[in-house]
């Protein structure tokens, strides 16, 4: 057993504690550990003055991690976050190579961020005219009704949540923004982007659109994809030199979808019929069908349909959804990169914060 403390021990311990806590300040710690993260950053550029641009890489995280991950999401399908990882760095060197068309280094400098504002400039997306919901009813996207709950008794699958979400998803419309790109790239003399044929549905929507089940009794749409996780783009062909869309032949515009929707897998790793969790989800067109009839397991022939339906809920939440452009589009990058409160994750400043090269357990 250990000896009591005298008085003068006692003393001498509330002194210590009274000094460490006079000179403890932990912002200046926390500082102190930033310059010297930034400083063994990979990559990292040197920082610029107050006010100015400030060029991030791999291993930064913040605001400005977050809002690269939504605007950058059809570049390799990167999932919101905050922290600048691997997929990231990719979806970076993705846009530099194929947008740019500079050398990828994985970098976010200036004329990075400048030439994403541009991209948004580029490809508009018109929430007036083509996303809002036609029921008359709700005020454009739905009205919030039925969060967490299902359609399915004992599933809390997505695919049934019937939650009319407060927009559409800001990571789905920049991916669109990313398809229309890559379709004028690749296809600049034969495909292109339309409309969208298709945005948000409510559930007093999905009342006034019956169709007949498989016993021959009529019965209201019940899907709720479209409730803020789902758009249809529309494209157009060319043919001889000119452009058509809804006045083509059905097999024509099958081709040019499918086009479209291999374009989605390569590009932003979507998968069709919903094959993998995480991912961009696409409607199967499948192979061409003759011109009477398409093939069975088709559903979307002639328009190109993409959700974000396999999502995690943290993918979903209410703050990643808008009604507006101005929303879907925020700060400009330029902006958002200047006033960047970027800082390491508590795992990072772990690791750069020790001498040592012992691996931080998980
Ligand atoms: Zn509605």
């Amino acid at each position: 057993m250990s000896p009591r403390p005298t008085n003068h021990t006692l003393s001498k311990v509330l002194g210590d504690l009274e000094a460490f806590l006079r000179n403890f300040r932990p912002f200046a710690v926390a500082d102190r550990m930033r310059v010297a993260w930034v400083a063994h950053r990979p990559n990292a550029p040197a920082s610029a003055g107050a006010g100015s641009f400030r060029s991030i890489a791999k291993g930064a995280s913040g605001h400005v991690v977050e809002e690269l991950r939504i605007r950058l999401a059809g570049f390799g399908g990167v999932l919101p976050g905050a922290l600048f990882d691997d997929s990231l760095e990719k979806a970076v060197q993705q846009f530099e190579q194929d947008v740019m068309k500079r050398d990828p280094t994985g970098i976010v400098d200036k004329t990075f961020a400048e030439r994403l504002d541009q991209f948004a400039k580029d490809w508009p997306i018109h929430f007036e005219k083509q996303l809002k919901c036609g029921c008359g009813k709700c005020k454009g996207f739905g009205e919030g009704r039925f969060k967490g709950e299902y359609s399915r008794k004992n599933s809390k699958l997505e695919m049934y949540h019937k939650y009319e979400y407060p927009g559409i998803h800001r990571s789905l419309l920049w991916a669109c923004r990313a398809i229309m790109h890559y379709c004028a790239e690749k296809y600049k003399e034969e495909i292109r982007f339309s409309v969208f044929s298709s945005g948000y549905r409510c559930h007093t929507d999905n009342g006034k659109h019956m169709s007949k089940n498989k016993a021959g009794v009529k019965v209201p749409r019940t899907t709720t994809n479209h409730m803020g996780k789902a758009v249809d783009l529309a494209f157009e062909t060319c043919v001889g030199s000119v452009w058509k869309g809804n006045g083509l032949d059905s097999v024509t515009r099958y081709k040019s979808c499918n086009k479209v929707r291999d374009l989605a897998v390569e590009k932003m790793k979507a998968s069709i019929s919903w094959a993998t969790a995480g991912e961009f989800g696409l409607e199967p067109g499948g192979p061409t069908p003759s011109p009477k009839s398409k093939p069975s397991g088709c559903v979307a022939p002639t328009w190109v349909h993409m959700d974000v339906r396999e999502w995690q809920a943290k993918h979903l939440d209410d703050k990643f959804f808008v009604q507006s452009q101005a929303s879907l589009d925020g700060d400009s990058m330029v902006v958002v990169g200047s006033d960047s409160t970027a800082r390491p994750q508590p795992s990072e400043l772990h690791f750069f914060d020790s001498a040592t090269t012992a691996k931080h357990p998980g």
